[in-house]
């Protein structure tokens, strides 16, 4: 689950399943995101998940879409996302929702996803359908507004940053 580098300035450059999770956890992590700014790269949480997400599923292979590495697509075109979160959160069907867009985008008749949380021992179906699709396609505007916002959006209350890597970019910690 990554992605390659969004143009805000292409109309035509695709976003990645990062840009979508992003934006459900926090706009202001967005529009940071979208100009470069990745402490992800050396937070010990986002290397835990690396490892869980490395470990648990040895036989499955990436799909590259170049604006996004989706886990794996098993037959019939269920779109596969692992999380090492013990929470599922509305983000993580909202990135997999992005990833079935994608690929319809292709030519995929994709038929849904399933997110899966191997610390919790636990998967939520994803529902690809006309709703699933609209939704994705107006995550998909909201974040490109987001991205070419002018000034950096707004903090989060303090207590819902816990956890996130941009906390010491936000709050000097
Ligand atoms: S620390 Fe808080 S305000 Fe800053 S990006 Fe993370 S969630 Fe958003």
């Amino acid at each position: 689950m990554t992605d390659a580098g969004y143009d805000p300035a292409d109309e035509g450059s695709q976003l990645g399943g990062v840009h979508i999770k992003y934006l459900h956890h926090c706009p202001r992590q967005l529009w940071l995101y979208s100009r470069g700014y990745r402490p992800e790269q050396r937070s010990d949480l986002v290397a835990f998940g690396e490892v869980v997400d490395d470990t648990t599923f040895t036989r499955r292979r990436d799909i590259d879409l170049g604006e996004a590495k989706i886990d794996w697509v098993t037959t019939g075109a269920i779109v596969h996302e692992t999380k090492s979160s013990r929470a599922p959160a509305p983000a993580h069907a909202a990135q997999v929702r992005h990833y079935c867009l994608l690929l319809e985008r292709r030519g995929v008749n994709v038929r849904g996803g399933t997110v899966h949380y191997p610390l919790i021992r636990r998967t939520i179906d994803v529902t690809w359908d006309a709703n699933a699709r609209a939704e994705a396609e107006e995550a998909e505007a909201l974040a490109r507004t987001t991205i070419t916002a002018a000034t950096t959006p707004p903090r989060l209350k303090r207590a819902a940053c816990r956890g996130c890597s941009y906390l010491d970019y936000c709050w000097g910690d």
